[in-house]
């Protein structure tokens, strides 16, 4: 895993950036335990999972 996934608190993206690539602001870190209370967002997290940028 990578640990390192980051999200947009803006838009809610998701990226492994530092900046958000749909709004270019700066991003938070977001803890894969901490990701259960956005379940609605679990297909996110499994793309991202297979992301390669
Ligand atoms: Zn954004």
């Amino acid at each position: 895993m990578s640990g390192r996934l980051r999200r947009c608190p803006r838009d809610r993206t998701y990226t492994l950036q530092d900046n958000c690539p749909a709004c270019g602001g700066p991003t938070v870190s977001a803890h894969p335990a901490r990701f259960s209370p956005d379940d609605r967002y679990g297909k996110y997290r499994r793309e991202m999972k297979g992301w390669t940028r």
